[in-house]
This record gives C-alpha cells, structure tokens and sequence, in this order.
C-alpha cells in the first residue's frame, strides 16, 4: 500500500511491496531490495521546493505468488514487457514489472532512475512532455504537471530517458522533483491513501 501524510509542508510517504521473480531467470533477490530501498531513499528524501519529503518503505520477498498481498505494491521480475522496456507500471494494479533484463543494471547501480520513475507513476504523475518530442509539454497531464519549466522538465524524475539524454542531463542527476508535483500528490492525497485500486478485485491472482 501507499500513503501520503503531510503535516506543516513535511510530506510523508509510506510504500509497502513485494517482490516476486516469475521470470526464468535466477536473481538474488536481497540485492534487488536492498538496490530498490537506497535507490527510493535516494530520491523521496529532502526537500522540494517549501516541502520536505520523507520516505518510509518496506520491502518483503516472495518465493510463490500465493504469498502476494492484495494490501502491497508488488514488483514482479518478468521475461518480457512490450517494446522491451525496463520496466512498466499498472496503475490499477499497484505493480511494478520489471524487464528481466534490466534488472542486473538495477542491482549494480548502473541503473538508479527505473524504480523511483515507476513508483512516480504509481503516486500518480505522468510524464511532463509529450510523447516523442522534445521541449515539449505534455498536455494530457495534469494542469499541475504541465506548469514545469522547460528546465525542470530536462532533469525531472518523470521525464522518460530520452528526455534527459537529449538535453544531455546525466540519468543519476535526472531525478528531480518540482514544488508542482509534490501539490498534485497532495491533491491525490486521499484517493491515493484508499488504495482503491487494491481493493477492485484479486488482480495478483492473476499475475501468470
Ligand atoms: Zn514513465
């Protein structure tokens, strides 16, 4: 589960997960946590903007998908995902998969910027340009999202890889946040802190 707190601009975030490998891959699961709890502390912890962001996280290990919990976000190391991305999330259902592949880079520290990006999803931010084109902004989020600069857009967390790339921001300074999203958050505060998507249905019973 996740849950947003704020109390005199410190903002507190709370995230329960799993993790699960389904893939056929062998990974050491203890490194993944511990890469994927330094790699959120990295980036939800200090201040943005007048805020003061602090983070709480637990990360359990599954062995059998009997165990997933429909009360926690889950990250699920899988064969494959479309376009061979590192990683996708599934809003509704509070899963994070991860492209087998990548997940070595995860580990080592190569890549830092893939799991805080995909937990930005799931607190509910879009991307802030639009898709394929750069110094852009992306009209279909929220009204919040697309007051960035084109500045903040070049180093933000939620822009996608090539976004920073392009504006030649290396990836482990291109996990920014800015005041705008932070008041979205807080605006998502209570539809976030219910959860609802956890409580739809059973959707980890389908995860194979
Ligand atoms: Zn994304």
């Amino acid at each position: 589960m996740i849950s947003v707190k704020e109390k005199d601009l410190f903002v507190l975030i709370n995230i329960d997960t799993d993790i699960i490998n389904t893939s056929a891959t062998r990974f050491d699961l203890s490194l993944l946590k511990d890469a994927i709890i330094s790699q959120l502390n990295r980036v939800y912890n200090g201040p943005v903007g007048k805020y003061k962001l602090q983070l709480s996280i637990h990360v359990s290990i599954l062995k059998k998908i009997s165990q997933c919990s429909p009360q926690k976000i889950l990250f699920q190391i899988v064969d494959t995902i479309p376009g061979n991305n590192p990683a996708e999330a599934d809003f509704k259902g509070l899963r994070i998969k991860l492209n087998k592949y990548y997940v070595n880079d995860i580990i080592s520290g190569k890549n830092i910027r893939t799991i805080p990006h995909e937990i930005g999803h799931l607190l509910g931010w879009d991307h802030p340009h639009a898709k394929a084109s750069y110094e852009s902004v992306n009209l279909t989020a929220h009204r919040l999202e697309q007051e960035l600069t084109e500045d903040e857009r070049k180093n933000n967390l939620m822009s996608q890889t090539w976004y920073a790339q392009k504006a030649l921001v290396p990836m482990d300074k291109a996990v920014k946040l800015s005041e705008k999203q932070i008041e979205l958050l807080l605006l998502h505060e209570i539809s976030l802190n219910k959860n609802r998507h956890l409580n739809y249905f059973l959707w980890w019973k389908k995860i194979v």
